[in-house]
């Protein structure tokens, strides 16, 4: 290496952190009747704050207040009026992103880089997006007046906290539905900055209430009986447990769930720029990502080279200190799922594949894992199977166009795919046989407010984002 990067750190202090923070019910913070939770730094795995959780009659005050807000206040307001409060929490959100980026990075592990350029901006687009929609729903394809479908509840994931909190809560409030979300145990800062924002904004009581706590509170939330609809994106196993739960209820549901992207690499493609795709594809956000491109199919005929080009930039990347602004892969968000990524490696290892770990020191303190790469993975190995959900990438080979859809489709996910030839219609062609719900050529990880995510069979169903995403949120 020429040189060395000196040390860049965010300050921990732009955060604006608080020692204790509470649950939102009915526009104000309460002190939740749940048992108080300490949310960590994973970089450190030093305390950061304490959380007020929700007890079960917390949940039932948030539904009942969110169901009085629906009938009274935000169902019947024109949307145009709706409208201003979401461009304000838009304009709020953009305003305090440095704020934002610094929290996010703390609570989640993930690099600052990461949180100012995508979650934080990302997420202003999503509300800017659907503010835009509040008073032109009769343009969304469902009728010229469609209405909203009542009182929400969503449970959200920890490696996008606030931007899937904004996945859920911008469609909801821009269609008059109100909401009732629970974070995930180990991020809840951002939501709860988010509903001081609302506050600040002026949204009436009751339309957005945030309830931290852990499994049991998503639990009642998506249980109770005074919803009209739930929106959840997380594991699989859970996805399914809820689904069960709703069957017969006549709630409406969707649901974003796990994923094992292939990410096809055709002998024709431009090997630089695919190389940094699947880098991106596996090593952003340390891989916590449901579409991470965690599958590399690569044609056989360009695996020595694409393999040294690969190792050669994976051993560029810098493992470390999340507010480094040099930081490519931060900490793991929390010690069980460290736990869970070190025991399916081993799996790898055992099941005959050949590991690879990029030589990059990592931190003596804190939750960190390797850049990992696994070759001569088969189709049956759990490493090819299963959701990792960290940095760990499993390269498999294919011969002929036909064989790489095969094994691309030799999952029982559907979310997302990647392609990289550079022929266009061999792009299309495969796009066409690929079974998933979003599909990138020469490209990775895009996300954009106009453009509908979401995945089928075991990813899920449903869509976030563009016009078809309001579907969720409207009956016509
Ligand atoms: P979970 O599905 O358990 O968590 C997602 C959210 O659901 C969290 O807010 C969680 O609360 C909540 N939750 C947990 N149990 C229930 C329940 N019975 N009813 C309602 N809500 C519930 O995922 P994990 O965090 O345990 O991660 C496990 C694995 O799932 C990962 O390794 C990864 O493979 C996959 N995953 C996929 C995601 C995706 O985006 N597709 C996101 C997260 C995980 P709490 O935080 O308290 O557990």
């Amino acid at each position: 290496m020429a040189w060395e990067y000196a040390p860049a750190p965010e300050s921990a202090a732009l955060a604006n952190l608080k020692p204790a923070y509470r649950p939102f019910v009915d526009g104000e913070f309460v002190d939740g009747g749940g048992e108080p939770l300490k949310t960590l730094n994973p970089a450190t795995e030093e305390p950061l704050a304490e959380v007020g959780t929700a007890s079960h009659e917390d949940v039932d005050r948030a539904v009942t207040a969110a169901r009085r807000a629906y009938e009274q206040v935000w169902g019947p307001m024109p949307g145009a009026e709706r409208a201003k409060y979401l461009f304000r929490i838009a304009r709020v959100v953009a305003e305090r992103a440095r704020e934002l980026a610094v929290l996010e990075t703390l609570d989640n592990g993930k690099p600052i880089r990461e949180s100012r350029d995508v979650d934080v901006p990302t997420a202003s687009a999503h509300l800017f997006h659907h503010a835009g929609w509040a008073d032109k729903l009769g343009y969304a394809g469902l009728g010229p007046d469609p209405k909203p479908v009542g009182v929400v509840g969503a449970v959200i994931p920890w490696n996008f906290p606030l931007l899937m909190a904004v996945w859920k809560i911008a469609p909801a409030l821009a269609c008059g539905n109100t909401i009732v979300l629970k974070p995930a145990e180990t991020t809840p800062l951002t939501a709860l900055v988010l509903a001081e924002i609302a506050a600040d904004a002026g949204l009436p009581p009751g339309v957005l209430n945030v309830l931290p706590g852990a499994g049991d509170v998503g639990a009642a939330v998506v249980g109770h009986d005074g919803l009209d609809k739930v929106a959840f994106t997380g594991s699989t196993d859970v996805g399914k447990e809820i689904q069960r739960r709703l069957a017969g209820t006549g709630r409406r549901l969707t649901l974003e769930l796990g994923g094992k992207a292939a990410n096809i690499v055709y002998d024709d493609a431009p090997l630089d720029q695919a190389v940094d795709g699947v880098v991106d594809g596996i090593f952003f956000n340390q891989g916590h990502v449901c579409c991470a491109g965690s599958r590399l199919l690569l044609q056989e005929s360009i695996e020595q080279e694409f393999m040294e080009l690969l190792r050669a930039r994976i051993e560029t990347l810098r493992v470390g200190d999340p507010l480094d602004k040099n930081t490519d892969v931060g900490a793991i968000n929390s010690r069980p799922q460290l736990d869970r990524i070190v025991d399916l490696a081993a799996a790898g290892d055992a099941e005959g594949a050949h590991r690879w770990t990029s030589s990059c020191p990592l931190p003596e303190r804190g939750l960190f894992f390797p850049p990992t790469v696994f070759s001569g993975v088969e189709q049956t190995m759990r490493v090819a199977r299963e959701e990792i959900f960290g940095p760990v990438l499993s390269v498999l080979m294919f011969r002929t166009p036909d064989e790489a859809i095969v094994k691309a489709n030799n999952t029982p996910y559907g979310l997302s795919a990647g392609i990289w030839t550079e022929k266009g219609s061999k792009a299309l062609w495969t796009a066409q046989r690929v079974r998933a719900g979003v599909v990138w050529t020469n490209t990775f990880n895009r996300f954009d407010p106009t453009a509908p995510f979401g995945g089928y069979r075991e990813s899920g169903f449903g869509r976030e984002g563009g016009q078809v995403g309001l579907e969720a949120y409207l009956n016509a």
